[in-house]
């Protein structure tokens, strides 16, 4: 007995000593490394769900961002998470490499890799996360995890051409993506608070789900946006549950359109897509919009942005803009290229929490979910 504690003890001892060692190794090439620019140059890597991406950002400015969308799924109506994991293994080295190379940066340069941490599924973090802590201990380039939902909101601070107008702190951003529907509270780049989420389905999944009853390809959202605009608004009344507080809630809407549709006859979505189309999609947007006018109203907020993939949807962007001149707000809304997932946005995360010394350990693991 003692003998094996003992044993065991040794192996723990050798184990711990090992990674103190690397650790320590890691810790001198970064201090080697370590550079004192004003605009560090920071890699992104962004492999959350179905989207393979690398981004190189100097400061705020973007050098360059590439996405390796997986199609893999589209013959499925939605993301297999193992297909999803299996691609970004394929993807991953190429779009870094393509990312650097577009950037004309050499690994050696980099002050850090930002890689988002969650939320997201594991399979998927999990390439994403390994490969950036991969990169970090050859290159000795520290590493910083980002919130995927963080980068969303903050993909308002990329900057292409230099003449971009950001929000303001505190402002209220509408974080709308396949997965989260959300009202956040941001105080600043480190400092968000969620006043409001979907206790159920996201926004982009009742447009998803929809599109999936009516046959058209997924992700659907896209396709509904596109068939809304030959389409009559006001031809269907969908239901729009209200919850409590600032919360979403979608399910009964998906509900309601099944319903709709179901016990038509045949032909009857053919003959009807476009209104069907539009009218589903003023029924979420109006969701989205209600309580966003009064989060803000009670908050005392009129800098509004939006961020996520159902941030790119028309029908919503006019309606900001309309509640914006009707409000007083100051609308910020995303340049389409940086609404859905990319890696341009994990990169200006990382560069607030960078810049705040906040840094990340080899001990870092995926998260599926985050409080925050
Ligand atoms: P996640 O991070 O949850 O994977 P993304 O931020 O990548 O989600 O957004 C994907 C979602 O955005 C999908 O649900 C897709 O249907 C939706 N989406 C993308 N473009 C549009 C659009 N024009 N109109 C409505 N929904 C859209
Ligand atoms: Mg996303």
């Amino acid at each position: 007995m003692v003998k094996v504690a003992t044993r065991g003890k040794t192996a723990a001892a050798t184990r711990s000593q090992k990674s103190t060692a690397t650790e320590i190794f890691i810790t001198l090439r970064i201090v080697m490394n370590a550079k004192s620019t004003k605009n560090p140059l920071i890699l992104g890597i962004e492999s959350s769900c179905d989207d393979t991406s690398a981004a190189v950002l100097r400061g705020r400015r973007l050098l360059s961002n590439v996405i390796a969308s997986q199609q893999v799924h589209v013959k499925y109506g939605g993301v297999i998470p193992e297909l999803a994991s299996r691609a970004h293994q394929q993807n991953i080295v190429p779009v870094v490499d393509a990312a650097l190379r577009e950037a004309g940066i050499g690994m050696g340069e980099l002050d850090a890799i930002a890689f988002t941490r969650g939320p997201g599924l594991l399979g998927s973090l999990l390439v994403g996360v390994s490969f950036a802590k991969g990169l970090s201990l050859a290159h000795g380039v520290p590493l910083v995890e980002v919130n995927h939902l963080e980068g969303h909101i903050l993909s308002h601070f990329i900057e292409t051409s230099g003449d971009e107008d950001h929000p303001d702190f505190p402002f209220l951003c509408l974080l709308v993506s396949g997965g989260h529907s959300q009202i956040v509270l941001v105080r600043s780049p480190l400092d968000m608070e969620i006043i409001g989420t979907t206790i159920d389905d996201a926004a982009g999944e009742a447009f998803d789900k929809c599109a999936k009853i009516l046959g058209l390809p997924y992700p659907g959202g896209p396709h509904i946006d596109r068939l809304a605009q030959g389409g009559n608004s006001h031809a269907f009344d969908f239901a729009q549950p209200r919850v409590g507080g600032f919360d979403y809630s979608f399910s009964g809407l998906k509900t309601s359109f099944l319903y709709t549709v179901r016990d038509m006859s045949p032909g009857f979505v053919a003959d009807h897509l476009a209104d069907l189309c539009a009218s589903l999609q003023r029924a979420i947007v109006e969701t989205l919009l209600y309580k966003l006018i009064r989060a803000a109203k009670e908050l005392g907020v009129s800098e509004i942005a939006a961020a996520g993939g159902v941030s790119a949807n028309s029908g919503l962007r006019d309606a900001l803009v309309a509640e914006g001149a009707r409000r007083g707000w100051r609308v910020y809304l995303p340049p389409l290229r940086f609404t859905t997932d990319n890696a341009a946005m994990i990169a200006a995360a990382g560069l607030f929490a960078f810049e705040a010394g906040r840094r990340s350990t080899l001990d870092a693991v995926p998260v599926t979910r985050l409080a925050k």
